[in-house]
């Protein structure tokens, strides 16, 4: 099989890599985190106009047609720069639910212009990462809904100009089936935003819908079928988790080289220490070995085989956790003190690994998922 990038993927690779060294990373993070919104609508809009909103959706909705390899060259792109932007909650995560349920070409419209912004609520708090473990319900109204609920660390919740949020509209707390999407606007009455900044120096927000009503037109997909589409978003944000992590990993095991080759301890760098070299040829291994099924997880994340998919999205997302735990902890401690310190970029890298590897579901999590599917 041949594994190697086409001309386009080279050519969207290195305009995303341009873009991200030109603008993103540590200092760019440590800006941002003091702005209102946590990230740059101007890089937004840089990103609609380089095409990048388009990427995963068809042309017949305006898009470019690519695959989750495609989205995985620009991700990996992102997180070698720690970028901010809301690509993940927006464009994978909110455009493909929207993508999955169908008929709304005119909120993808507005994506890839650049215009929309979405988050998808799907967590809740005593939900761990079942996406099925849904407790806000949703009841018929007339012709609409009044939904009530609390939502858990909506990531971008706060930015977004409509969420999509999932809810029961049968069955108990933990039936698989009976659970419903609806999309909902920023300012519809009765839902309450409370944001806060995470660990990784992201965005997020606690929603508290208390009887927001809604049209028959919030429906996303159909009635009682909404965890297929959640689970699609999940496999696909996962995917672009493990490929953001690849490039958040090779970061550090370069800055991790450079620094070891110019730090001098006993009259020499500390590089020409060969336990030092082991330490840093492992963190090679791990990062080779996180690149690589983050590429089964995007070569088989649409396939067809619910086993062959469930276990190559979540095998990958077993071993970016455990890599991206081993190669951030590595970088840290080769830097000695200063990679606990705010000022260098290293801390910065491995608190979005660390974030990483809780999205959707830890190594723990996703380990039994595996065992399970194998
Ligand atoms: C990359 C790096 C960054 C560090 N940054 C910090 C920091 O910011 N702050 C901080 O407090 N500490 C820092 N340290 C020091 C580290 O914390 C100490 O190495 C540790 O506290 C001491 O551990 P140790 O004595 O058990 O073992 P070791 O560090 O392995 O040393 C054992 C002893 O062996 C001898 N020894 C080992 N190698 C040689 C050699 N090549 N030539 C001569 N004698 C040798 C020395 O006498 C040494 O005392 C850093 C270390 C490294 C490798």
């Amino acid at each position: 099989m041949d594994l190697s990038y086409s001309d386009e993927q080279i050519m969207l690779r290195d305009s995303a890599e341009r873009f991200v060294d030109a603008n993103c990373g540590a200092d760019n993070l440590r800006k941002m985190r003091a702005s209102e919104e946590g990230f740059s609508r101007d890089y937004w809009k840089q990103m609609a106009e380089l095409g990048w909103l388009a990427l995963p959706f068809t042309e017949d909705q305006g898009g470019l047609d690519g695959t989750a390899v495609d989205t995985n060259v620009l991700m990996e792109a992102f997180g070698r720069g720690l970028l901010l932007e809301p690509y993940l909650t927006t464009v994978v995560m909110g455009g493909g639910a929207l993508k999955a349920a169908g008929g709304a070409d005119d909120l993808i419209g507005q994506i890839i212009e650049g215009s929309l912004l979405l988050a998808v609520a799907y967590a809740e708090p005593q939900a761990r990462f079942d996406l099925f473990d849904v407790a806000t319900t949703a009841r018929k109204d007339g012709n609409g809904w009044v939904i009530d609920g609390h939502k858990a660390v909506v990531l971008h919740g706060d930015s977004a100009d409509k969420i999509i949020v999932s809810a029961r509209t049968s069955g108990d707390r933990r039936d698989r089936s009976g659970i419903s999407l609806f999309i909902i606007d920023r300012g519809a009455s009765g839902l309450e935003r409370r944001a806060y900044p995470t660990v990784d120096g992201s965005r997020a927000a606690e929603l508290f819908l208390n009887s927001v009503q809604v049209g028959p037109d919030a429906l996303l997909g159909e009635e009682d079928q909404g965890l297929a589409i959640l689970e699609k978003v999940s496999d696909n944000a996962i995917t672009a988790l493990c490929a953001e992590a690849v490039g958040a990993m090779k970061v550090l095991l370069d800055t991790t080289v450079e620094y070891t080759k110019t730090r001098e301890q006993f009259g020499q760098p500390i590089a020409k220490f060969q336990v030092l070299r082991h330490r840093m040829a492992d963190m090679m291994m791990e990062y080779e070995q996180a690149k690589s099924m983050a590429l089964v997880a995007a070569l088989k994340v649409d396939s067809e085989d619910p086993i062959e998919r469930r276990k190559a999205v979540s095998g990958a997302k077993v071993q970016i956790g455990k890599s991206g735990r081993f190669v951030g902890q590595q970088a840290v401690q080769l830097h000695g003190g200063m990679g606990m310190t705010d000022e260098l970029s290293v801390g910065h890298y491995f608190k979005r690994l660390t974030m990483i590897d809780i999205l959707f579901g830890n190594v723990d999590h996703h380990l039994k998922q595996f065992s399970a599917a194998a």
